[in-house]
Parts: C-alpha cells; sequence; structure tokens
C-alpha cells in the first residue's frame, strides 16, 4: 500500500471497507494507473478505454492506416500490426490486477482523432499504405464529420469496421490466457461495448466478440469465462434498457456521454456558460462534475430497474467522472448499483463516499 494509505487513514478505510456494499473500481488503460489503482484499494478496472492505446507513435500510423483502408483485407492487415501490442497491453493489466474484474471497452474514438490532418501526416500514411496522398486525402475528408462526438463512434464504428472488434477481442482473449497461465490466477475478462443506443447495435457487435472468444478457444484448447456487456450511455439505451438487458451480461453508465446527451450540451465546451449558469443560480452544480440526480439520475434509475427486469441481477456499475464524486456515489448507493469506477486517485475517496451511502441507506431501512 501506499504510505499515506496506512496508519490512521489506513484504519479508516478498513472501517470504510468493512461498511460499504458497493464495489470500487479504477478508470485504467496504462498498467502504471493500473498499479496505483491497487495500491489505493480498487477491486477492479471498471473501464480501460482503449482508444488511448493507440495515440503512440508506433501506432498512429498503422490505425490511420487501418481507417483509410478502402477493403477489409487493408483494415486486416493494418491491424494485425497492432495485434501483438494490444495483446501485450491487456496481458500486463489482467497481471496487475491478477484476477480481479478488467472490464475492456472496445474502441471509442471521435473518428477525427484517428484521420491524419496535415501534409505530412497523410504522406506518410499514404507511403505507408503504397497509395497516392492525393485520393488519400480525399477519403479522409468523405470520413471528416461536424460533430464527432454524436457522429462515427462506439459501436457505430465497430459496426462499419467490423474487424477492430475482431483484433480487440481476439487480443483480450488471447491476453486471458497467457495471464491466467503466468499468474495461476483465474482471468474472466468482461468485454464492453460504448455508445449502443439499439439492441441489435450490440448483437451485431457481440456476435463477432463471441464467434472470435470460439476461434480462441478451439486454437488454444482452453476455455474462457468472459462477459459482453455494454454501455449504457445514451438517453434511448436507459429508456431501452430492458430490450438491451437481453443481448448485455452487465450495464455499466457513461454518466458522461450520458450528461451531454440529456442536456444536449457538449463535455468538452460547457465551460464556456455553465459557470455563468452557476452564478445565475440557474444549476446549483456543473451536471458534468456532480450528477444531476433528478433529470440523468432519472434515466440511470430507469436504465437499472429496467434492465433488472429483463435480467435479475444483472451486474451494474458507472463509469462516468461521478464515479468518483461522493454526492453521486450516495445516488448509485440508491439505485443499487453493484459498483463504482473511478479515477485511481479518487478510489480512497470513493471507499469513504460508499461507506457512508451504505450507513446512510442502513440507517433509513
Ligand atoms: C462516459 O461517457 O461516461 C464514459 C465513461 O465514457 P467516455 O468518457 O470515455 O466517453
Ligand atoms: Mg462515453
Amino acid at each position: 500500500l501506499k504510505p499515506e494509505l496506512t496508519g490512521d487513514f489506513g484504519t479508516l478505510m478498513e472501517w470504510a471497507d468493512g461498511a460499504r456494499r458497493m464495489e470500487v473500481r479504477a478508470n485504467a488503460e496504462t498498467p502504471n494507473d493500473a498499479r496505483t489503482a491497487r495500491e489505493f484499494g480498487a477491486e477492479g478496472i471498471g473501464l480501460c478505454r482503449t482508444e488511448h492505446m493507440f495515440f503512440d507513435e508506433d501506432r498512429i500510423l498503422a490505425m490511420r492506416e487501418m481507417i483509410l483502408a478502402e477493403t477489409s483485407e487493408g483494415r486486416r492487415t493494418a491491424l494485425a500490426k497492432l495485434l501483438p501490442m494490444q495483446r501485450q497491453d491487456f496481458t500486463e493489466l489482467f497481471e496487475i490486477m491478477h484476477g480481479l474484474p478488467v472490464t475492456i471497452r472496445l474502441l471509442d474514438p471521435p473518428l477525427h482523432e484517428f484521420l491524419p490532418h496535415t501534409d505530412e501526416e497523410i504522406a506518410d500514411v499514404a507511403n505507408a499504405m503504397g497509395v497516392d496522398a492525393e485520393r488519400l486525402r480525399r477519403r479522409a475528408h468523405t470520413l471528416s464529420e461536424f460533430n464527432p462526438m454524436l457522429g462515427h463512434r462506439g459501436c457505430r464504428l465497430l459496426i462499419s469496421y467490423p474487424e477492430i472488434a475482431e483484433m480487440q477481442a481476439r487480443a483480450i482473449f488471447e491476453a486471458a490466457i497467457a495471464a491466467g497461465k503466468s499468474t495461476g490466477a483465474p482471468i474472466e475478462p468482461e468485454v464492453m461495448v460504448p455508445l449502443v443506443g439499439i439492441k441489435a447495435e450490440l448483437d451485431v457487435v457481440k456476435a463477432r466478440i463471441d464467434a472470435v472468444a470460439q476461434e480462441v478457444m478451439e486454437e488454444s484448447g482452453t476455455t474462457i469465462v468472459y462477459q459482453v456487456g455494454t454501455m449504457i450511455e445514451l438517453p434511448r439505451a436507459a429508456l431501452k434498457a430492458d430490450d438491451i438487458a437481453q443481448s448485455a451480461e452487465f450495464f455499466s453508465f457513461g454518466t458522461n456521454d450520458l450528461t451531454q446527451t440529456t442536456f444536449g450540451i457538449s463535455r468538452d465546451d460547457a465551460g464556456s456558460f455553465l459557470g455563468d449558469y452557476q452564478q445565475q443560480s440557474i444549476i446549483e452544480q456543473d451536471p458534468f462534475v456532480s450528477l444531476d440526480q433528478e433529470g440523468v439520475g432519472e434515466l440511470v434509475r430507469i436504465g437499472a430497474e429496467r434492465g433488472r427486469k429483463t435480467r435479475p441481477g444483472i451486474k451494474m456499475g458507472i463509469c462516468g467522472e461521478h464515479g468518483g464524486d461522493p454526492s453521486s456515489i450516495g445516488f448509485c448507493e440508491t439505485v443499487g448499483l453493484d459498483y463504482v469506477s473511478c479515477s485511481p486517485y479518487r478510489v480512497p475517496i470513493a471507499r469513504l463516499a460508499a461507506a457512508q451511502a451504505a450507513l446512510k441507506a442502513k440507517n433509513k431501512g
């Protein structure tokens, strides 16, 4: 444990852990984050954002080739370069977490983050692909969007580019086998599909994941225990959670996007006027910091209730920024979520807040 988590503070944490009902996980995608999360007492990874894994120089080029390839074969060739790296990423995370639950979310970038923008970037990709730079520029142009956060991201991308889900699923399952061998711990990955609004979207992506799991099991002669679940981060997903739960084995509420899409306020630009709103008492708190319990929270409650109607006992957590905010954690307790997931440094606060919420619920009951 970190020195600051021993002594009196450590004792307080132990008391908190004895009192709370909800698990506390962390959002982490690097080995450092995962180690920090464990040191702070995280009981798993609730969100591994895989899009962050592709921005290194040695990966972004292959990612751009993949996005801009015009055939499935071209995409597979580019993704084949990324598979060993991605397998290594997941193996390390699984090893560090040593059998604790790890939820890996398939790719969810706003597409423009992976498009080449400068002449130099276009020339580099054209060179790597052996195609004409002008043709590539035109192709990149056809993929650019005015509203990338409401565009071709999450499961939508995984549906148009099924090869991505296949590569990532293979990397996850092969890593689970490798980490299972190196640690001796059972590794049971949770594969999460982002930005689902329609059950059929999840079905299409899940079918790919299941097919890859089958292939990897046959190739390795090993059984892999895994779950496929979904983010609930669009109002429609919350409203149709009964439908979606027919296919999802777990839910994770993505309250960043859910706040953005419920209010219709950009999560990236909101700072420009929300401060003013607070000053004028139009709102009490920034809804991107503290869950709007009566609005966005109502959708979380509806999603949880409807999901449970279809699949009683379905595991549910929250992985938006609100998962580390004490009053939002209190709200999650009232909805009966199983876990909150937050940034590694907020894990101790979340453990305390979860304990406080559980005690409050007990006293009420
Ligand atoms: C969310 O939308 O709440 C979420 C956790 O996903 P991201 O922040 O990566 O969009
Ligand atoms: Mg999101």
